[in-house]
């Protein structure tokens, strides 16, 4: 039985999908305007987990993820600059909607790149905000029709106010690092200082834009919140099952997205919101806005194999923050790079040698909201484990890999590469090191440097890496 932490209620659950065997899931996409760094990738990596431990419990997942590439200011709160018109004036880029496309195409490849690399499956579709505009204003003319709007000199406008369990998500004990650091300015305009924007207006708006589209309420282009709320709707109706996205979209963006929705047809949006903490540096968030963020290709340029980062999320439980450091990088690099070699010598895998106990112990681990800490220690623990043969051993991790997506069958050989000799003597030098026989293992070690290797020990045992 699946339980997942549902921000509505602010405890676990148990998942009861809609549908019997069908799931829904939508998670807030990225906004096409930088390089997604870590902490926008520990997301996509989380939603992943979640789709792959639905697919683990036979449901067939249909995922939407869409691509924010107009509309989303610089504060969530309907305040600051045009994040894509920043991007193109950062890049010395004309200011024309050509160029824009331009931008939010080269953003959008990097991103699926970086998904690639880091072995999360593909959603079902990737809606862009700019192609969904009828989606949009069919939604806002829903929730004038009801009574929910007002309209300005330059804007069309939420009225929180009259949605009755507006902020809902937020209420409950809300945590510091939720709470969204835009601070919502005074804008006369507003009724009340949480309403927010459905439909900016053209004429008599100051805020520079490059797209702009028909409406019954004037040329003009849709607020942030209403993007997400019309397109998960669309492609998996409305309600929906799970919403994910990261912590940050509490207090605003998610609000906003159930006040729309619920306002426009009388209905929830979906069933659960799941959040992932951030990444953090010693500084705080890692944020595009701020600057100073690392991204994948960082990594990468640094020798670090993708899946490290992968396996640093892992690590932690996606409702923790994840503090990151090149010590902790490296770390999990090193334990990766074990879980390969020790897995590089087992034979071909079968699927027939699964061991249930161990398999059961998994399930239970990721069916408890996930954790993934928990499975990563059950797999060190299989492959320590002598009363297991090697084939067990094999179909139990491949088994286990269809969650944690750490590509071990493609990798043990490729990535590890050590001669069978060179574990050999690695293991020589364990045993004799376990006798305390200091002087005879080290001679071992400058056994294994003659032939090409360095071993450093590590917390999962000792690590042999080829030397430069
Ligand atoms: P954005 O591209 O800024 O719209 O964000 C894409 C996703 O990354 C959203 O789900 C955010 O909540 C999430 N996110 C942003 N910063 C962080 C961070 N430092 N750690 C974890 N998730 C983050
Ligand atoms: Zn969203």
């Amino acid at each position: 039985m699946l339980q997942i932490y549902n921000t509505l209620g602010r405890q676990k659950e148990k998942f009861i999908p809609l549908q019997k065997d069908k799931v829904g899931l939508y998670s807030c996409g990225p906004t096409v305007y930088n390089y997604a760094h870590l902490g926008n990738l520990r997301a996509y990596v989380f939603a992943d987990i979640l789709k792959r431990t639905l697919q683990y419990n036979q449901y067939e997942v249909k995922h939407i993820i869409n691509i924010t590439d107009i509309g989303h200011l610089t504060s969530d709160a309907d305040a600051g600059e045009d994040k894509m018109i920043k991007a193109l004036q950062r890049e010395g880029k004309k200011l024309t909607p050509e160029a824009m496309q331009e931008i939010a195409n080269f953003y959008s490849q990097s991103f699926f790149q970086n998904r690639d690399d880091l072995n999360i499956l593909p959603a079902d579709k990737y809606p862009l905000a700019s192609q969904h505009l009828p989606a949009m204003i069919k939604m806002i003319q829903a929730i004038e029709k009801n009574g929910y709007s007002y309209e300005t000199k330059s804007a069309l406008y939420f009225d929180t106010q009259k949605f009755k369990n507006y902020g809902q998500l937020a209420s409950k004990k809300s945590k510091n690092s939720e709470k969204n650091e835009a601070r919502i300015e005074i804008n006369p305009e507003k009724k009340n200082s949480s309403d927010f924007i459905l439909w900016f207006k053209a004429k008599g708006e100051k805020r520079k834009h490059l797209l702009q589209w028909n409406s019954p309420w004037g040329e003009g282009w849709p607020g942030w919140h209403i993007e997400c709320a019309a397109m998960s709707t669309q492609y998996l109706g409305q309600p929906f099952d799970l919403h994910t996205g990261g912590i940050d979209h509490i207090p605003v963006h998610h609000t906003n997205e159930i006040a729309q929705a619920e306002a426009a047809y009388q209905k929830p949006l979906a069933q659960y919101w799941l959040h992932n903490e951030f990444l953090v540096l010693d500084q705080g968030k890692m944020s595009k806005s701020k600057g100073g963020f690392i991204t994948l290709e960082t990594l990468i340029e640094k020798k670090i194999h993708p899946l490290s980062y992968r396996y640093l999320c892992l690590n932690t439980h996606y409702r923790s923050p994840l503090s990151f450091s090149w010590e902790s990088m490296e770390s999990a690099q090193n334990a990766l790079f074990k879980l390969y070699q020790l897995t590089a010598s087992l034979p071909k895998p079968s699927s027939k040698k699964i061991i249930i106990k161990i398999e059961n112990d998994f399930q239970k681990a990721i069916n408890n909201d996930l954790n993934t800490p928990q499975a990563l220690a059950l797999t060190w623990s299989l492959l320590k484990n002598k009363q297991f043969s090697p084939q067990q051993k094999i179909d139990t991790l491949i088994k286990m890999d269809q969650v944690l997506g750490l590509n071990i069958e493609k990798n043990r050989k490729n990535i590890s590469k050590v001669p069978l000799i060179v574990e050999n003597l690695s293991k020589k030098r364990e045993n004799l090191r376990k006798e305390k026989k200091w002087e005879e293992a080290d001679q071992i070690r400058q056994q294994i440097e003659k032939a090409g290797f360095i071993v450093e020990d590590s917390p999962q045992g000792p690590l042999l890496k080829k030397k430069n």
